[in-house]
Order: C-alpha cells, then sequence, then structure tokens
C-alpha cells in the first residue's frame, strides 16, 4: 500500500506542470485549425486626440473554440509564436484588418488609421514588408493608413535585421509605433537608431497614475523623452476620468482604454455610427 502511493506521487509528479503542458497542446492543435474553422474575428478598440475625436482604431485577435471557449491572446499569442503559426494568423490578421480599415475610412472617416500588432516572428520574416503592401494594395487602403505595433524586446533582439526591416517597412509607408513602452529596455539610444513613428505608454504605468508617484514620473520622463524626438505619445489603458486627465495634463497627444471605448466588432462600430450620425464615438461625450 506504502509503496503504491509512493511510486503515484512519483507518476504524478507535480500534476500541475502536466496539465499545463496538456493545455498547451490542446492550445497548439487547436489553434492551428482556427482559422479553417472560422473561429477567430477581429475587434477594434478607438484611439483618440485630446479633443475627443477618434483618430484610430487597434485591431485586436479573438479567438473562441468549442473545447477551449474563449481564449485570451496573451494565451495563445505565445503558442502562436512558438510554433510559427503565428506567421498565418499575422496574414490573416493583416488583411481583416485592413479591409476592416478600408470600409471604416468609407463609412467613419476618410483619414481613419489602424493600429496592427505585429509579433516578433512576424517582425523577423524578410518577407513581412512586400507581403504586408501587397495586402494593403488588395485591401484599397493606403500604407501610410496603417501603423504597426512592435514591443521594445522585438526591437533588441538581433539589431542589424531589426534596423533593415525598419527602413523597408517605413520606406513602404507604414509607420511603426512601440508598444508597452517603458517596460523594456527603453532609453534614447536605441529610439535614436531605430526609427519609430510613435510610443504606446504600457498600461501598467497608466493603472499606477493614481497610485504610486513613480508612474506619473515615468510617464513624464517618456512624454519628455518623446518630446525630444519629435515624436507622438498614446496612453493606453485609460479606465478613469482621473487618469485622463493627469495624462492630457502631462501631454499625451493620443488615448486608448475602456473609458474610451471598450473593443468592438465591425458591426458594433457601424451600429453605434448609425445611431449618432456625425458623431464619431461615444467617447466624444466623455470627453
Ligand atoms: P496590446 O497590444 O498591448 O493591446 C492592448 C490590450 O489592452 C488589449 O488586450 C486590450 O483589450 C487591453 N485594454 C485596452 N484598454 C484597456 C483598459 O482600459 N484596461 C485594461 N485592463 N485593458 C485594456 P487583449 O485584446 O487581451 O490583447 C492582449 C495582447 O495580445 C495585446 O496587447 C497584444 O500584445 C496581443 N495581441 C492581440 N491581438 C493581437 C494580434 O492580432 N497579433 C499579435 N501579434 N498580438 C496580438
Ligand atoms: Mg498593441
Ligand atoms: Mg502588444
Ligand atoms: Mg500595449
Amino acid at each position: 500500500e506504502s509503496r503504491r502511493t509512493r511510486s503515484r506521487q512519483i507518476t504524478f509528479y507535480n500534476p500541475r506542470l502536466g496539465r499545463l503542458a496538456q493545455t498547451r497542446i490542446t492550445l497548439q492543435k487547436e489553434l492551428a485549425g482556427a482559422i479553417a474553422r472560422d473561429e477567430l474575428r477581429l475587434v477594434f478598440q478607438p484611439i483618440l486626440a485630446g479633443c475627443g475625436e477618434v483618430e484610430g482604431f487597434e485591431a485586436l485577435l479573438r479567438w473562441h473554440n468549442a473545447e477551449l471557449g474563449e481564449v485570451s491572446p496573451a494565451e495563445f499569442i505565445p503558442v502562436a509564436e512558438e510554433t510559427g503559426l503565428i506567421l498565418e494568423l499575422g496574414r490573416w490578421v493583416f488583411g481583416q484588418a485592413a479591409a476592416a480599415l478600408a470600409h471604416l475610412r468609407r463609412t467613419h472617416g476618410s483619414k481613419l488609421f489602424m493600429s496592427i500588432n505585429i509579433s516578433a516572428a512576424q517582425f523577423s520574416d524578410v518577407h513581412l514588408a512586400d507581403q504586408l503592401s501587397a495586402a494593403a494594395v488588395a485591401a484599397d487602403v493606403p500604407t501610410d493608413a496603417i501603423e504597426l505595433e512592435i514591443t521594445e524586446t522585438v526591437l533588441m533582439h538581433d539589431t542589424g535585421e531589426s534596423e533593415l526591416q525598419i527602413q523597408r517597412l517605413r520606406g513602404l509607408g507604414f509607420r511603426l509605433s512601440v508598444d508597452d513602452f517603458g517596460t523594456g529596455y527603453s532609453s534614447l539610444a536605441y529610439l535614436r537608431r531605430f526609427l519609430v513613428d510613435k510610443l504606446k505608454v504600457d498600461r501598467s504605468f497608466v493603472a499606477g497614475l493614481e497610485v504610486d508617484r513613480s508612474s506619473i514620473d515615468i510617464v513624464r520622463a517618456i512624454v519628455s523623452l518623446a518630446a525630444s524626438l519629435n515624436l507622438p505619445v498614446v496612453a493606453e489603458g485609460v479606465e478613469t476620468r482621473a487618469q485622463l486627465d493627469l495624462l492630457r495634463g502631462i501631454g499625451c497627444d493620443q488615448f486608448q482604454g475602456f473609458f474610451l471605448g471598450r473593443p468592438s466588432s465591425l458591426a458594433a462600430l457601424d451600429e453605434q455610427r448609425a445611431a449618432r450620425p456625425g458623431n464619431a464615438s461615444e467617447a466624444i461625450d466623455a470627453l
């Protein structure tokens, strides 16, 4: 009896790890068929100017699977990266987002931009720039209406190639923004080396604004760094009026967050638009 218990303990050593690995395998397997089964969709979150005007949207991926339910991108994007599936997902996302932008520019506002997240594996693909520009042409949207969001860590890998990739993308007209700024190796030196068009302050600093002094100091430092490089700053994760007021006071240029607008489907954006002709978004009232 005691031997059995012991052997069982050995067999099921660290069952939690086993379950995690199992989940990962299931995720990988299910994700591989997600596009074919039509389980993916994009939602769009508005990005506003200080005056309240909606200037663009960030495309965010959603996955609903029969077995797993709704899976967060924070969970499945890393898995897609590991398996290389991100290249296919990324192409799908870009095509859908570009088509949505074409629609939004026709019906909501002709100057709207679309911000699209680009993962590390996509960024290191030498064919990325040509592929994206072909997809933009196919969707009939100008490349300069598309912002590609990359993170600092993406830039830190293998710098020679990153510089080239940035040149190719910007040469074709795409804008580049640095997502989650402040959480990586943010430095003046790398921002001078890698020419980008915008910084997005990570939402952890926005969340800290009303809680700790250091978050205010960090956002101030980012805004002044950006100003010295002539780059606009977006604050993400704005959840309260107080945060918005602080961020405007500090000098951020654009704002994104649940207080201003939740990510929503294209159909929902169309409905909102129809319900309030002449007004780009409900968010305007909040400002
Ligand atoms: P991210 O690019 O930093 O996107 C912003 C995330 O913050 C989104 O989470 C958004 O829903 C959330 N958010 C926006 N406003 C607020 C707010 O006021 N409060 C809080 N608490 N959260 C807010 P989401 O959609 O779950 O995406 C998580 C991450 O997954 C993204 O972070 C991005 O890194 C990645 N991701 C999402 N879609 C894609 C995609 O199409 N491609 C790639 N490569 N990554 C994606
Ligand atoms: Mg982003
Ligand atoms: Mg991101
Ligand atoms: Mg972010």
